[in-house]
């Protein structure tokens, strides 16, 4: 397979993503907001589960976590600081801490990347160039600002931007029509974005998933990793950025795309 993601469609939009084993037969399970769709996709491809990966408390995210936990006996991996709010933890981890579910052979990286909540997780594999960006960072767009401020978040996707450009990118939801629309108003001569509107859009009808994306595609389309570009400062700029460093910039975007 060319990737060993599969992504199971969940709730309104949200992706439950299946991280497989190099033998195909074993899956970490991301994010389950539901039991049901999951349970489904793995009974009728015969997967057997190994581990639940949350990367924030939200109940789209963990809704199915005591379900499948109950079902199928799974450890429970997340963010420590989290413990009261992530169902049925069982793995609480710290910023670096490697993620190594028995069945899984592979090697995962956490990293704690804050903004859309106190505290948020990326479940990183380096060696297979995949990041698990949970509800920070999503195809052309990021999280809103719940628990934490634009200075947490801005620092986050920073960090996710420092990865190499081949990696690839899943995240939580399919909002990517939406914010490829915001990300062209921010940037109306960017070519690229307006391809991708219109790639994004014919993926849709077909009711194809957007993902994965690459740090590389994120980079040149996504205006809240570009807050250092001059024409999208300058763009924040007429939208009330106080000033045009990042941070500032970065929270000019945030504001106009919640409003959007
Ligand atoms: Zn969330």
């Amino acid at each position: 397979m060319d990737t060993p993601v599969a992504l199971v469609p969940a709730l309104r939009d949200n992706y439950v993503a299946l991280l497989h084993s190099p033998n195909g037969r074993n899956v970490a399970i991301i994010d389950p907001s539901e039991a049901d769709p999951v349970k489904r996709f793995l009974e009728e491809r015969d997967l057997q589960p190994v581990a639940i990966f949350n990367t924030h408390h939200h109940p789209d995210h963990v809704g199915g976590n005591r379900e499948l936990q109950k079902a199928y006996d799974l450890p429970v991996y997340g963010a420590a600081e989290d413990r009261d709010r992530i169902p049925g933890l069982t793995h609480p981890m710290y910023d670096g801490d490697r993620v190594t579910p028995p069945g899984l052979d592979r090697v995962g990286i956490l990293w704690d990347i804050p903004g859309h909540t106190r505290t948020h997780t990326a479940f990183l594999f380096p060696e297979d160039e995949l990041v698990f960006a949970g509800d920070t960072l999503f195809v052309a767009g990021c999280g809103r600002l719940f628990e934490g401020s634009a200075e947490q978040m801005e620092t986050s996707l920073s960090r996710l931007a420092g990865l190499p450009d081949s990696t690839q990118v899943y995240c939580g939801h399919e909002y990517t029509v939406k914010n490829l629309e915001f990300a062209l108003a921010v940037e109306p001569d960017n070519g690229e974005i307006a391809e991708k509107l219109q790639w994004a859009r014919e993926k849709r009808r077909k009711e194809e998933p957007t993902l994965p994306s690459t740090i590389g595609a994120e980079k040149r389309t996504n205006p809240f990793l570009r807050v250092r570009e001059p024409a999208v400062r300058e763009a924040a700029g007429g939208r009330g950025a106080a000033d045009s460093d990042p941070v500032s910039v970065f929270a000019a975007l945030r504001d106009w795309k919640d409003r959007f």
